[in-house]
C-alpha cells in the first residue's frame, strides 16, 4: 500500500469509518461499532462492581442547563446550537426562494432549547441537584453520550460527533480523589490487557482566549487533569483516549449539589474516548480484527 496514504484514508478504504463529506463527521461499520461495544463490556468489567447508576441522555442537552454550565466562558468555539424554521408560511417561501439561489437560508433559523451535549457528564449535575441532598457515602454514575465539538479535523481521532462514556463520582475531596486515582490504574491495566500501550501525563483543557491561558495553566498547576495517551496518528504526539477530571467543589458549588449538611460536594469524572480508543486498537493491531493477537481477542470478546 502506497506509504502516503494517511490512516483515514486507510479506515475509509477498508469501510471502517466512512465518509460523510465533513471532516469529523462519519459513519461507522458494524465491525468498528463491535469493537466499541467489546470495549464497552471490558469497561463494565472493571468498573461493573462499583454500584454506578446508570444513566443513558440523548446527545442533546437542555439550553437553560448548557448556560448556568458556563461552557460559552471556556469553549465558545467548541459549541454547537440546535436551531430550527419557526416562521410562517410567507417565511417558508422566502425561505425556499433563498435555498434555489444559493443564498445563506439559515441566517433566521431559531435557537431552540436545544444544546449539542458537549461532554457526557454536563446533564448530570442538574439532574442530581434537582433530587435533593447528596449522601454521606456519595453518589456514583455511569453515562454514555453521543458528544459534539466544533473541531473539524483530517485526524480521524479528532471527530465533531463521537461517544464517551463516563464516570463521575461525587462526594468528600478524598472520596472523589481516590476515585478518579483508582481509574487512573485501571486505565493502565485495561489498555495493557488489550495490547496498547499507553502514558499518563498532566493535561489542561483548552480555555478559550487570554484569560483561558490563565484557568489553563492553573488546571495544570493544581493536577487537576490528567491524561491517559496512546499512539495513534502521531508516535510523537499521542493521543488522549482518557481523561481524570477532579473539578473541586467547582461543579458542586454552581450545580448546589451539597450533603444533607448543606457543605458543598466535590466532583470528579472519568471519561473514555471511545471511538479513540477503537481507533487506538485498529493502529495498533491492524483493521482485520481477525488478525489481532490471540491475547487482545481473548480480552475483547473471552
Ligand atoms: P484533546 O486534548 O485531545 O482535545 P480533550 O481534553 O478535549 O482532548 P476531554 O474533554 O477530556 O478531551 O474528553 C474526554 C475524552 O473524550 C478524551 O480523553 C478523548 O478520548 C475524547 N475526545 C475528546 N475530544 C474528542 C474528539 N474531538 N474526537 C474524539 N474523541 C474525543
Ligand atoms: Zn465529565
Ligand atoms: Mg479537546
Amino acid at each position: 500500500m502506497d506509504m502516503q496514504t494517511s490512516f483515514l484514508d486507510r479506515l475509509f478504504e477498508s469501510g471502517l469509518l466512512i465518509d460523510t463529506g465533513v471532516d469529523g463527521l462519519y459513519g461507522r461499520s458494524g465491525q468498528f461499532e463491535d469493537v466499541i461495544a467489546a470495549f464497552e463490556r471490558l469497561i463494565d468489567q472493571f468498573g461493573g462492581a462499583d454500584g454506578a447508576e446508570a444513566i443513558r441522555f440523548p446527545p442533546g442537552m437542555n439550553r437553560a442547563f448548557f448556560e448556568t454550565s458556563g461552557y460559552m466562558k471556556s469553549f465558545p468555539q467548541l459549541a454547537g446550537t440546535v436551531h430550527s424554521f419557526c416562521g410562517n408560511e410567507l417565511d417558508h417561501m422566502s425561505l425556499l426562494k433563498c435555498m434555489e439561489v444559493g443564498d445563506d437560508w439559515t441566517k433566521d433559523q431559531q435557537a431552540t432549547d436545544i444544546v449539542l451535549t458537549p461532554a457526557a457528564c454536563y446533564p448530570l449535575y442538574p439532574t442530581v441537584a434537582k433530587r435533593g441532598a447528596i449522601s454521606e457515602s456519595g453518589a456514583l454514575f455511569d453515562l454514555q453520550s453521543y458528544c459534539f465539538r466544533h473541531e473539524p479535523s483530517k485526524d480521524p481521532a479528532r471527530q465533531q460527533l463521537f461517544r464517551m462514556r463516563e464516570y463521575v463520582c461525587m462526594g468528600s475531596e478524598k472520596h472523589v480523589t481516590d476515585f478518579r486515582q483508582s481509574w487512573m490504574d485501571r486505565g493502565v491495566e485495561m489498555m495493557k490487557a488489550v495490547g496498547l500501550d499507553v502514558t499518563i501525563d498532566v493535561a489542561n483543557d483548552p480555555f478559550f482566549g487570554r484569560a483561558g491561558k490563565m484557568l489553563a495553566n492553573n488546571q495544570r498547576d493544581q493536577n487537576l487533569k490528567f491524561e491517559l495517551l496512546i499512539p495513534i496518528t502521531s508516535a510523537a504526539k499521542p493521543t488522549a483516549c482518557m481523561s481524570f477530571n477532579y473539578h473541586q467543589d467547582a461543579f458542586g458549588t454552581k450545580w448546589g449539589l451539597n450533603f444533607a449538611d448543606g457543605s458543598v460536594v466535590h466532583t470528579a469524572c472519568v471519561g473514555f474516548g471511545l471511538e479513540r480508543i477503537a481507533l487506538a486498537l485498529f493502529h495498533t493491531h491492524g483493521l482485520d480484527v481477525k488478525e489481532w493477537p490471540e491475547s487482545v481477542r481473548k480480552a475483547l470478546w473471552g
